[in-house]
């Protein structure tokens, strides 16, 4: 149910399934210059249908409205059976009277609703936003100008009448640029004014965080001054009559008014506006890092109340809170007057509980009396606040909600509990959930390519998680799921909440060692036995790889295989890279330690270099040559990704530290492999004291390839144009070493190159190491997104980071695409 059924660019709208996610859906808007405009922060994450659900809203809304103002119509299953289309009918036209004959639940809400129209309209939230009961007054509003406007009473019923199988969405042109400040102000009483100030500029959104939100997340971490008392962030376009630098220039003009900690921070390039969302929109989870007990925990977390009284509402929020003792974030879209309030309690604390009860009542209470607010502005009203809605619309209004629901869902079944219920919130907390790290937040699950292919959460990071970390876990009930995984790390990289879902997996397969896979491994630990094997297979590689024989191998190595993996297997038509007749070590035997050379810098050249002729190992060993410097290849071992992968700890642990060991000699450590270069900056991980100590010193010393000459070691500057169209394919392994940029700034940088940035560049290809043979079909699978990203860049040449990568590189686009070490185009350029 993830389609787009049917789009129309010209009168910009598009019908979809309810199964789409967002940031996918936006994506395949983008190369039509359209968007969806509501933009929750879940977006990675969150579906259509729940969008449409729950009346979904974001920083955006600010320009584009909600969910509710966004729809055409939406196609529903109703509990009579039928099948109904929701859009916007005349009053009185036969058709309105035809549909409303054929589905008597929806005659008997528009004659209830005609009926109290004076009651609804008395009832209607005068705030911007609103998700908190039925949209009766959506209706009411319709009626008024002679229409039947059905779609408002399906968006926001959070899936208690119907059960959405098709939206028409109405669509917005995507700005072509925008800008981004950030603002970090001494006074919160400011804020008020700096807001009215900033909306008459239009901004398609504006942003708060409050100083205590700022202490949460870290404010070091995000360059938060120590004496901001609150952040805006506004995000302006330059589509409203005036060019973006003069609104830039207004905006600082505003901020000079205020007392603000420092000047504005201004953004116009893509990738430096996203770093000043990033923290804004992975807010709730990060705050699951801040305290193993004290969990965030929403119960008043979605209040709306009129924007110029924001700064009024923190105070008042700030002064319950410490009056509590009660940590609390205050963040949301100042905008809209929609503030997301997030305490961090440990409800098992009675203390805390208490907390959380009282203040659950008298923070909705104060919101609506005080502040003429609303409860919900955009999370929906769920099992959360549903128990205050009687109190907020009043006894007589929520009796029209309750008959609303009895019309269409007589049994209760679609989702009971939700919305008309009066249980107490505290009845549907999830205590075993609440004790573990992870947020649910399904960040991971956007990245996870394994999820990417399946769409099924008991293949996915977070339903991992969840199946790993629950109390009748056992490896041979879950087997399938957690041999699945690829190790990739992409769910670790982007966690905001610091979970490390492979590491889990990794410990659990740990428990369960394969033993082939030990075989292969001690068999590589004996060089003298191994090393002549490969050359034996690399001088011979002409006679067996070829159609005939790989059949034959392929047929041969089965059963062996199937001892890895029931879904092993080395087709006879994959691309294998090439085998080294002589091993690096032996082609550049004068650069050894075991030779005696010496010198401040090693090449940790891991296995694949040395192994395969692929050209990776003499192309770093010639650019740091050109860059002066004699690197020593120095004694090593495996670094220990694949040996992990297949759960035997002590050996990677042995090899851990005897790398150490070896590389504690030096003052830097180049690698030109994705997984060694993570696999050596996390070896403080297999230590404890001092030992632990001595890997942190070698981590800090670790640079790949390209980070070393992206950050000076650039020495002499390559010539030789390549007059060629390059993209880049980030190594998942280098992403969660932190380095993303400098391969691509190396590449900006070659003689002749036109550089695209590809679509999905930093999604895993599927390689993955020898995940490739351990499920070949899936692995393809996963290639199939990454072939399409790199057909469409227009590329001529595909670089990488990482040897593993090209393997599967290569494979998958057979010369389609030219596949390159970044290491070996910097060697080309010096040619
Ligand atoms: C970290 C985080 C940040 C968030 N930020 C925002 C935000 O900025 N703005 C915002 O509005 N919300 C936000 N939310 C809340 C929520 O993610 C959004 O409202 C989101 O749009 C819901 O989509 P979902 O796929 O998560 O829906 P789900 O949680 O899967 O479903 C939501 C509801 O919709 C119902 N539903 C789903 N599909 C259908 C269907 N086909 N027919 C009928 N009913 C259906 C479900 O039963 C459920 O009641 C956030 C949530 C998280 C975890
Ligand atoms: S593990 Fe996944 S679902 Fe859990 S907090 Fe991290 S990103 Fe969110
Ligand atoms: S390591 Fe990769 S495949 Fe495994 S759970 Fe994380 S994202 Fe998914």
């Amino acid at each position: 149910m993830n389609r787009i059924l049917e789009l129309n660019v010209e009168e910009r709208w598009v019908r979809v399934q309810p199964g789409l996610n967002l940031n996918e859906f936006n994506k395949k808007l983008e190369p039509h210059g359209l968007m969806f405009g509501p933009d929750p922060s879940s977006r990675d994450m969150c579906k259509l249908g729940g969008m449409l659900a729950n009346n979904s809203a974001g920083p955006h809304t600010l320009r584009y409205g909600s969910v509710k103002d966004n729809v055409h119509a939406i196609r529903l299953h109703l509990t009579t059976g039928a099948w109904l289309t929701a859009e916007t009918l005349a009053d009185g036209d036969p058709a309105t009277g035809a549909l409303l004959a054929a589905h008597p639940p929806l005659a008997e809400t528009l004659a209830l609703v005609r009926k109290h129209a004076d009651l609804i309209r008395s009832r209607k939230p005068k705030v911007s936003k609103n998700s908190t009961g039925y949209n009766l007054f959506g209706l009411v509003d319709g009626l008024d100008q002679g229409i039947v406007d059905l779609p408002k009473l399906f968006v926001g019923s959070e899936g208690t009448l119907g059960v959405i199988s098709e939206a028409t969405l109405k669509l917005v042109e995507k700005p072509t640029a925008t800008a981004t400040a950030l603002i970090h102000f001494r006074h919160l009483e400011d804020i008020g004014q700096a807001v009215f100030d900033l909306l008459t500029l239009t901004p398609m959104a504006l942003e708060v965080m409050d100083a205590n939100t700022l202490n949460l997340i870290g404010r070091a971490a995000h360059g938060v001054p120590a004496d901001a008392a609150a952040t805006l962030l506004a995000e302006f376009d330059g589509t409203r009559g005036l060019s973006i630098a003069a609104i830039l220039e207004q905006v600082k003009a505003i901020c000079r008014k205020y007392r603000l900690c420092q000047d504005p921070t201004i953004a116009v390039e893509k990738e430096h506006q996203e770093q000043l969302w990033k923290a804004r929109n992975a807010l709730y989870p990060t705050l699951y890092r801040y305290d193993a007990k004290k969990k965030p925990i929403n119960y008043v977390d979605d209040v709306v109340v009129p924007a110029d009284r924001i700064a009024e509402l923190v105070q008042y929020l700030s002064t319950f809170f410490k009056h509590q003792d009660v940590n609390v974030a205050i963040f949301g879209h100042i905008g809209n007057g929609n503030a997301h309030i997030v305490p961090l309690l440990d409800v098992s604390d009675q203390h805390d509980f208490e907390a959380m009860v009282a203040g659950y009542h008298e923070i909705h209470q104060t919101v609506v009396t005080r502040f003429g607010g609303s409860i919900c502005g955009e999370h929906g009203d769920g099992r959360v606040r549903a128990e205050f809605v009687p109190k907020y619309f009043g006894e007589e209004l929520y009796a029209l909600f309750k008959q609303v629901k009895a019309a269409f869902d007589p049994r209760t079944v679609l989702n009971p509990g939700v919305k008309i219920s009066t249980t107490p919130f505290t009845e549907h907390i999830d205590y075993a959930r609440l004790s573990k790290p992870c947020a649910t937040c399904g960040k991971c699950n956007s990245v996870c390519p394994v999820y990417d292919v399946f769409q099924s959460e008991d293949m996915s990071s977070r339903g991992w998680f969840e199946i790993v970390t629950a109390p009748g876990y056992e490896y041979l009930n879950s087997k399938r799921v957690v041999e699945a995984c690829v190790n990739c790390k992409s769910c670790r990289t982007i966690c905001p909440a610091g979970v490390d879902v492979s590491d889990l997996i990794l410990q659990r397969r740990a428990e369960h060692p394969n033993k082939l896979a030990g075989a292969i491994f001690a068999w590589q630990g004996r060089p003298w036995l191994f090393e002549p094997f490969i050359k034996l297979l690399g001088r011979t590689q002409g006679l067996w790889d070829r159609p005939l024989p790989r059949r034959v191998m392929a047929q041969a190595l089965a059963p062996l295989l199937r001892l890895l993996a029931p879904t092993a297997k080395l087709p006879a038509d994959m691309v294998l890279p090439r085998l080294a007749p002589r091993l690096l070590r032996e082609r550049h035997a004068e650069l050894t330690e075991e030779r005696g050379h010496h010198g401040t810098v090693a090449y940790f050249h891991g296995c694949a270099a040395n192994y395969f002729q692929d050209g990776v190992g003499d192309a770093v060993i010639a650019v740091l040559r050109k860059n002066g410097i004699e690197p020593v290849l120095p004694r090593q071992r495996c670094s220990g990704t694949p040996i992990e992968t297949y759960g035997h700890m002590d050996r990677v642990k042995a090899y851990a530290r005897f790398n150490v060991e070896s590389l504690s000699r030096y003052q830097t450590v180049v690698t030109g492999c994705a997984s060694c270069t993570l696999a050596l900056k996390d070896a403080p991980k297999w230590f404890s004291g001092e030992e632990r100590k001595r890997a942190e010193a070698v981590a800090t010393k670790v640079k790949h390839i390209s980070e070393f000459l992206a950050n000076g070691g650039l020495k002499a500057a390559p010539t030789k144009p390549c007059p060629k169209t390059v993209t880049y394919h980030s190594s998942c392994h280098l992403r969660a070493a932190g380095v993303s940029k400098p391969p691509r700034d190396l590449l900006k940088r070659l003689p002749g190159v036109t550089y695209v940035e590809m679509r999905d560049a930093d999604r895993c290809a599927g390689g993955a190491g020898t995940f490739i043979v351990k499920d070949y079909d899936t692995s393809q699978k996963i290639f199939e997104r990454k072939r399409a990203a790199i057909r469409d860049s227009g590329a001529q040449i595909v670089a990488t980071s990482c040897p593993a990568c090209m393997i599967q590189l290569k494979n998958g686009l057979r010369g389609e695409v030219e596949v390159r070490h970044i290491a070996e185009l910097l060697r080309e350029a010096y040619e």
